[in-house]
């Protein structure tokens, strides 16, 4: 019987390679046009046909188009494999600014997708760095719990501090300092982050915290959206803003702060400013705000992280101006605060008592 299987097994093989030296005249050119996209072993959608995968924009020589399934090679290599045919495109996909950005694979995930700024959404006008699209995970453990959460890596648009945008949506002035001092009435439209006493730039960890902050999330049973997945989205803060508002249920943008006395952890809470909170959006929507920050903190702090002074200071952001869904800029520590592996889980684990606690979970 082994031999035998061993047999057919062969012949398969050579029924392979005669395939390939039969059609070669017929190969044409295509490109992976999907986030990433499995090669198998042989057309079928079982796990074990699996061999790895392609990133978008992959070149490949397509030997045989057999409907749903094609049968292609990477350039240079002898060896062919099977792909999904729908995610192939015989034109190569538009370069564009955020190739950095694809979604990775997670075994709660069912499914993800971009999501970009539709020019339809509420203050997406006021976006003057929209070109990048945001991962979209949807959740497929049976532990989905229905709720979307809105992972914004801070910094990370190159380019994104020598443009401005419009503080507030009515053009009234700031009404507390920050990156922007108070008084002005445009801000830089992404800053380009801080760096560590130790050299790292504050967008390379605050990118790092948000994939620890997505894993948790996922395995939890949330369906997350990423703004940033590589080292630079096109998307300002107006646009991350408003892509969370229309496609999320809360949004929380991960930063570090500029100071180095290793302060600990707080948020940046809605001015109590008059004008400020009777303004809309912020006037439906500052207690929100304010109620999912102090949720954050105490989550950190009944995970054992630190937590600066009261937990929190009032800062007017771009991010508060524009928001209608629950959206805080919560701050991790600062200049001098460890950025490890371990303290990142830590964090993580704050983060997500505290968006589990936010919903009542
Ligand atoms: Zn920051």
């Amino acid at each position: 019987m082994i031999r035998k299987k061993r047999m057919i097994g062969l012949m398969g093989a050579v029924a392979v390679l005669a395939l390939g030296s039969v059609f070669p005249a017929l190969a044409d050119t295509v490109y992976v046009d999907a986030s990433s996209l499995n090669f198998r072993n042989r057309p079928s959608m079982d796990t074990d046909a699996v061999l790895g995968r392609y990133e978008r924009g992959t070149k490949l020589e397509r030997v045989a188009d057999r409907g749903e399934w094609s049968e292609v090679r990477a350039e240079g290599s002898k060896v062919t494999v099977y792909v999904a045919s729908r995610y192939l495109t015989t034109t190569a996909p538009m370069a564009n600014a955020d190739a950095g950005q694809k979604a990775e694979e997670s075994p709660y995930v069912d499914k993800t997708w971009e999501v970009g700024l539709d020019a339809a959404y509420p203050y997406a006008s006021f976006s003057r760095i929209s070109s990048g699209k945001a991962i979209y995970y949807q959740n497929g453990s049976e532990k989905r719990n229905g709720k979307v959460v809105c992972v914004n890596a801070g910094h990370g648009t190159k380019g994104g501090s020598s443009v401005k945008t419009q503080c507030h949506p009515d053009g009234s002035a700031k009404v507390t300092g920050g990156t922007t001092g108070a008084g002005a009435t445009q801000a830089v439209a992404v800053s380009g982050g801080m760096t560590f006493a130790d050299g790292t730039a504050e967008h390379e960890v605050t990118l790092a915290m948000a994939k620890v902050l997505r894993d948790k999330l996922l395995a939890a049973g949330y369906d997350v959206l990423m703004i940033r997945e590589g080292g630079d989205v096109q998307l300002d803060n107006v646009a991350r803003t408003v892509i969370a508002n229309n496609n999320a249920d809360c949004h929380i943008a991960l930063h570090w702060d500029s100071t180095e006395k290793d302060k600990g952890c707080f948020f940046m809470s809605v001015p109590s400013n008059r004008t400020y909170r009777a303004m809309e959006p912020v006037a439906s929507h500052w207690q929100s705000h304010n109620e999912l920050g102090s949720c954050l903190v105490e989550g950190l702090k009944a995970a054992g992280n630190k937590i600066f002074s009261s937990g929190s200071i009032e800062m007017d952001l771009t991010q508060t101006s524009y928001s209608t869904i629950p959206s805080v800029d919560i701050e991790l520590g600062d200049k001098k605060s460890s950025h490890s592996p371990e303290t990142l889980e830590k964090l993580g684990d704050g983060l997500l008592k505290g968006i589990d606690r936010y919903f009542g979970f």
